[in-house]
């Protein structure tokens, strides 16, 4: 039999037309795409052989092998796969039978910037040769016993040849004699960077120039159990680039409502915190085992940019097209998945690894609080995830929301939180008196951000979270000593009328034991750790106006008692006394911004005391 022409069928020369010319950037896919082919091949070479096929040559392993030419300008490709007859040439490098593909082409057609980049995802990848080939001969022997050797060439446009040819060894061989502007793919060093990057997992021995490639192996698509240790932290060192040790691993595979095998790390350490600057996800998305993307964007919420490792969706290349893979419902419900998975396995670590959890939440307790602000989706499963200290635990120990919540007597409606620098300064704080005399629990929030992240968490397992500065409590016992309620409502307007306009409101306190006095926003939504951290992040545009609190005093204490005689005695010297309790009270909230005016007044206080003596 001699030389037979072809023609191609008129959907692939109009592909052939668009690859031939296109100026796509990342020409480099093509590698992966012939690599892929090779894979598939070997894969069905070793299904045929388990199933007790007679094979041509079945001494001879699958493999691939590659070879770049720099001086003649080629790359070739070989692979000890399954090969092709000369039906199969024709039919495969030469006709498209899904009906999919032909809507892809049609809609690759008509876009001015036809993203060539799918092409692999269509069951078309060995068309990408043409962006960077002139000329492209595959020899291919099938492995059929009885079947020969064949030579398909084709320099795209104007059709195929296919030809006998010499007795082959079983398999496919592909060259690509390049274009003067793809030259580079001629290049061992390039090469070798691209099957890096595309087929580090592919499951047969890959070699460049006699030198192999893939020693890592995909290792997510293996079951559980057969997996060591060593593996697993061989293939995150890979895959993370990080020579430390993981702090979780989470590996799984699901079957609905995607097919999907995932092997996620979180690395020993939090690289934000360390000053690197923000971190970037580095999970890449792979469908069966080939690259599809790295770092994928979109895989994960970006709280959870922490994460290493690999999702390998078999659902990807069927039903994608072009549109769902950058926006994408796809992705979307991939997202959901594989966030809602991964929220399961830190609540279970929780329990089953408190300690490495503890590790866990000290490193990246700020993404997770990240999640509740910005994700109402997953907020719920976030809330269980925190962790604070709390008044019922010694310094030191955290506890859960859930905890909290069992702790709760059935009087206590709501959970409390307060914010303070510290525990000291939480134990000390006024507003925590009231908790302290009822013996109810107050979680202690040291972070800033948590007022703003208990705001958006709102409730926790139906009980509402409540600032305890916020908290509208009563001490259970009426108190000893206290001023009658005539001369403490006396005493109120006297105080109004001294303080003036730094208060919005004088009140008696119902909530207070060992402090004269506290100062409460008067405001709604805006507590005094709020108001800190909007001056903090505050930059250009107006000042915040100046915090206007209501003021709530003891009447049981000593220093109120003496105030209201001695106001009707020495009205000047009650007068700096009033003043000098609304900024101690100020100080304990954290607003009093400039303390130089309070230090006069506290020295001449001192003088005062002290002449008496
Ligand atoms: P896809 O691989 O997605 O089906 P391609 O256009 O890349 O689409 O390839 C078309 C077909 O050609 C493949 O399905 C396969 O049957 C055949 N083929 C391509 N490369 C090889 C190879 N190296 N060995 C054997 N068959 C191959």
């Amino acid at each position: 039999m001699s030389k037979e022409t072809h023609h191609f069928q008129a959907e692939i020369q109009q592909l052939l037309d668009i690859v031939i010319h296109s100026l796509y950037t990342d020409k480099e896919i093509f590698v992966r795409e012939l690599i892929s082919n090779s894979a598939d091949a070997c894969e069905k070479l070793r299904f045929n052989q388990s199933s007790g096929t007679a094979l041509y040559q079945s001494e001879i392993a699958p493999a691939i092998t590659v070879a770049t030419d720099d001086k003649a300008g080629t790359i070739t490709i070989t692979d000890t796969g399954c090969g092709m007859t000369h039906g199969e040439l024709v039919e495969n490098l030469g006709t498209i039978a899904h009906s999919g593909t032909k809507a892809f082409l049609k809609q690759l057609a008509e876009d001015k910037k036809p993203d060539v980049g799918l092409i692999g995802q269509f069951g078309v990848g060995f068309y990408s040769a043409f962006m960077v080939a002139k000329k492209v001969t595959v020899l291919s022997r099938s492995f059929g016993p009885d079947e020969q050797s064949w030579q398909w060439t084709s320099e795209g446009m104007g059709g195929y040849e296919i030809a006998p040819a010499a007795e082959l060894p079983r398999g496919t061989k592909i060259i690509l004699e390049l274009k003067d502007d793809a030259k580079d793919f001629a290049t061992e060093s390039t090469v070798e960077r691209i099957i890096q990057r595309y087929s580090s997992f592919v499951p047969f021995p890959i070699e460049l120039n006699a030198k192999r490639l893939n020693t890592v192996q995909a290792i997510w698509a293996r079951s559980k159990n057969e997996i060591k240790e060593e593996e697993y932290n061989e293939f995150y060192t890979f895959v993370g680039h990080d020579h430390e040790k993981p702090l979780f691993r989470l590996h799984f595979s699901a079957d609905a409502p995607l097919a999907i095998q995932a092997l996620l790390f979180v690395p020993g350490r939090n690289f934000e915190t360390m000053g690197m600057g923000r971190m970037d996800s580095e999970v890449n998305l792979y469908c069966r085992k080939v690259l599809i993307q790295a770092k994928a964007k979109g895989l994960f919420p970006e709280w959870l940019r922490f994460l290493k490792g690999v999702v390998d969706s078999e659902d990807l290349p069927l039903n994608i097209s072009r549109e769902t893979m950058q926006d994408t419902s796809l992705l979307q419900k991939l997202n959901k998945v594989l966030t809602s998975r991964f929220l399961k396995f830190l609540d279970e670590q929780s329990e089953k690894e408190a300690e490495a959890y503890a590790k866990f939440y000290h490193e990246y307790h700020r993404f997770l609080k990240e999640g509740v602000v910005t994700d109402f989706t997953h907020k719920e499963a976030l809330g269980k995830l925190l962790r604070y200290e709390s008044s019922a635990l010694d310094a030191g120990k955290l506890t859960s929301l859930a905890d909290y919540v069992k702790r709760m007597p059935s009087d206590q409606k709501e959970i409390y939180c307060l914010l303070a620098a510290n525990r000291a300064a939480a134990e000390a704080s006024p507003y925590f008196e009231v908790f302290k005399e009822r013996k109810w629990e107050v979680l202690f929030l040291y972070d800033a951000w948590d007022e703003f992240v208990m705001e958006h968490l709102h409730t926790f397992d139906g009980q509402p979270l409540k600032l305890a500065e916020k908290a509208d409590l009563n001490l259970s016992a009426k108190k000893e000593g206290a001023l009658s309620e005539a001369a403490a409502k006396e005493l109120s307007k006297w105080l109004k009328e001294t303080l003036g306009e730094q208060v919005n409101e004088v009140r008696v306190s119902q909530r207070l034991v060992d402090s004269p006095a506290v100062v409460v926003d008067s405001d709604k939504f805006m507590t005094a750790s709020m108001r800190r951290i909007m001056k903090a992040m505050k930059q250009d545009g107006p000042d915040l106006p100046a915090a206007k609190p209501d003021f709530e005093f003891n009447p049981a204490h000593p220093i109120m008692a003496r105030l209201d005689s001695v106001r009707q005695k020495d009205a000047a010297l009650a007068g700096s006394v009033a003043e000098q309790i609304l900024d101690n009270a100020r100080v304990a909230a954290g607003l009093l911004e400039d303390p130089r005016a309070m230090l006069t007044r506290l020295n001449s206080l001192l003088e005062k005391v002290l002449a008496k003596e």
